[in-house]
């Protein structure tokens, strides 16, 4: 019989992973909590309309990428390609339009898109992302921009650098739009297939492509920056004024167009050039027709989505994942028959204390509980046998200095040392 694998693009985060993903969602956590950011958690699969309308059917993320089923009852549905579109929703169907604003929401969740595997792109994949609602002033894209920025150097990246852009509002993105398909009908024949079909529907999505030739079309192409009407321009230049005001340092990359279609004006993305060719680890911007294009009222709203396996290549490529230690505290090893219940009922109420303690249930010998104590990293290791029973004393081991100290044989007494 064959062996089942897991499927292509997906991930085991294997128990000798978990502990600098925990950090790193803690570290996500604590950054949230001091913004001000409350944690959403929404469906993992949606009705499929929602990503047509919410994200665009023109983008690849939805037009290519999306895993799409139908259910029993004929309704599409969707795994969440995704986190803004989902957000969105239940801030309408929750009325969370109506509360206090700004409003302001974080998640850490999977999503789901069916990319070619490669480093730094799986199908399955984790991001952490933040939605502000209720705000259309400068200083809240700042303040997610400075967000994402607190937290790389929270976690020590040295390497990461923000780009930003803006792409215009319903105001000056037809007179972009023009321009844009008027530049690359001189190209049209050498443009890839969907951006045959993209050029009329939606010639951003051009400048998005991945394809090389395609992409090499888009570098000459006009640039949004070059038709930004006032309002926006002027949005554009506090941002900068904020960050630098701010000490946060930035380019502005006017090829940063993002890829989904709900944004409008500010994007921004930070990248890290170590992690290879998806050095995007930080992706966001301003959206502020989203709510209102799901049938939600006008709100405007921004945020980003940070890729958590860039964020972790990015880690280790500066050296900068810390030491864990997953040992437990102490490891109580029987010595001969008798001394096998009484070291059970020790590490149990040892544990009941909040103390981890290991015993052996593997029936092993004394030298091969030692080498496995070694193993599990146990800090302490106490050998109980006949004597020491009779004594009601043991020998306590530090196993990180060698040091050995007589306790008394109750949980308490070694509780006490171990703590
Ligand atoms: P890219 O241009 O790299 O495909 P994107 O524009 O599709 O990125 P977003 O939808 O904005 O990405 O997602 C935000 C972040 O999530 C990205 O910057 C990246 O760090 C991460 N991300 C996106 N797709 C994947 C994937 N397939 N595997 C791993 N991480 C991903
Ligand atoms: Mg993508």
């Amino acid at each position: 019989m064959s062996k089942i694998q897991k499927p292509k693009g997906t991930l085991d985060i294997l128990p000798s992973d978990i502990s600098l993903w925990q950090y790193i969602e803690n570290a996500v956590r604590e950054t949230a909590k001091i913004n001000g950011f409350s944690e959403i958690r929404m469906p993992t699969f949606e009705y499929t309309e929602l990503f047509c309308r919410g994200v665009g059917d023109t983008t690849d993320v939805v037009g290519k990428e999306m895993y799409t089923f139908t259910d029993k009852d004929g309704s599409s549905l969707s795994l969440r390609p995704e986190g803004t579109a989902g957000v969105a929703r239940s801030v309408i169907e929750n009325g969370l339009y109506a509360g206090a604003m700004p409003l302001k929401l974080f998640y850490l969740s999977n999503f789901f898109r069916r990319e070619k595997p490669q480093a730094g792109r799986s199908r399955e994949f984790w991001q952490f992302g933040t939605e502000l609602y209720g705000s259309s002033s400068p200083e809240a894209d700042a303040q997610v921009i400075l967000l994402a920025d607190s937290l790389f150097k929270k976690l020590g990246l040295t390497k990461v650098t923000l780009r930003i852009n803006s792409i215009g509002c319903p105001d000056c993105r037809p007179n972009y739009r023009k321009a844009l398909i008027e530049y690359f009908s001189g190209y049209e024949s050498q443009l890839c297939d969907t951006c045959k079909e993209r050029l009329l529907k939606n010639p951003l999505r051009v400048l998005d492509c991945k394809s090389p030739i395609c992409s090499g079309i888009a570098k000459d192409a006009p640039k949004t920056l070059e038709h930004l009407c006032e309002g926006c321009e002027s949005h554009f230049e506090k941002l900068k004024k904020l960050l630098d005001a701010c000490g946060v340092e930035y380019v502005v990359d006017p090829s940063i167009v993002r890829g989904l279609d709900y944004y409008t004006g500010t994007v921004f993305e930070f990248t890290v050039d170590s992690i290879g060719a998806q050095s995007t680890v930080c992706g966001g911007g301003r959206y502020d027709g989203l709510l209102s294009s799901i049938g939600g009222p006008e709100l405007p709203a921004v945020g980003f989505g940070m890729g958590i396996t860039r964020l972790i290549q990015a880690l280790k490529d500066e050296n900068l994942v810390p030491e864990f230690n997953n040992g437990c505290d102490v490891y109580i090893a029987p010595l001969g028959e008798n001394a096998g219940l009484p070291a059970f009922i020790l590490a149990q109420k040892l544990k009941q204390m909040g103390i981890s303690a290991e015993t052996d249930i593997c029936g092993r010998s004394l030298k091969a509980q030692m080498k496995y104590a070694d193993k599990a990293g146990a800090s302490y290791v106490l050998v109980v046998g006949d004597d020491e029973i009779q004594q009601n004393q043991a020998e306590l081991r530090n196993m990180n200095n060698g040091e050995r100290t007589q306790v008394e044989l109750t949980a308490e007494a070694i509780a006490e040392k171990v703590k």
